[in-house]
């Protein structure tokens, strides 16, 4: 198998990112265009899709950690069920921790739990701070978003794209 782990962003990616705010209730999930397709596909070629994303609104005490499963339960089934886990820091910026992307904390933490090639592991983001901490560890980048960077392999102006990414 080429392919290893999908490491996914959740918002901007999986779901619509909420301008200014959280997604604080399972009715705040909107899909983003192609991401379940590519998800049918990807479970047949990722030996594990894993999403990493960071959640402050649980620090900020906007959102209960079971709330936040519950969440991501409707997600999972809402794009087809294929991720098999959802990762997240629930810190804030002043915890200084080090799963807080772009720390490597929570890919870190993956890799114990998971049989991880980083080399053969691709991540998706829409922000660059979902980059920094995949190229340091040696994966290949996808991103979604408008600003020009270095850390990206491939830049794609929406979901609907990356796709074709993998398949041309
Ligand atoms: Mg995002
Ligand atoms: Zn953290």
């Amino acid at each position: 198998m080429n392919y290893n782990t999908l490491f996914l962003d959740r918002d901007g990616i999986l779901n619509r990112k909420i301008d200014n705010g959280y997604v604080l209730k399972p009715d705040d999930l909107e899909i983003m265009p192609g991401i379940k397709e590519f998800l049918y596909w990807a479970n047949k070629k990722f030996l594990q899709i894993l999403v990493v994303t960071n959640q402050r609104c649980i620090g900020r005490k906007l959102l209960r950690e079971e709330e936040l499963w519950s969440i991501h339960q409707d997600l999972n089934v809402q794009t087809g069920n294929f991720i098999d886990d959802f990762l997240f820091c629930p810190h804030l910026v002043e915890d200084q921790c080090a799963c807080r992307k772009p720390g490597e904390g929570l890919f870190l933490k993956a890799a114990e739990n998971y049989a991880v090639d980083f080399s053969r592991s691709w991540m998706i983001g829409d922000s660059i701070s979902d980059l920094i901490p995949a190229k340091k560890l040696g994966m290949k980048t996808i991103y979604v978003g408008a600003i020009a960077n270095d850390y990206a392999d491939f830049i794609l102006n929406t979901t609907s794209d990356i796709h074709n990414v993998f398949i041309p």
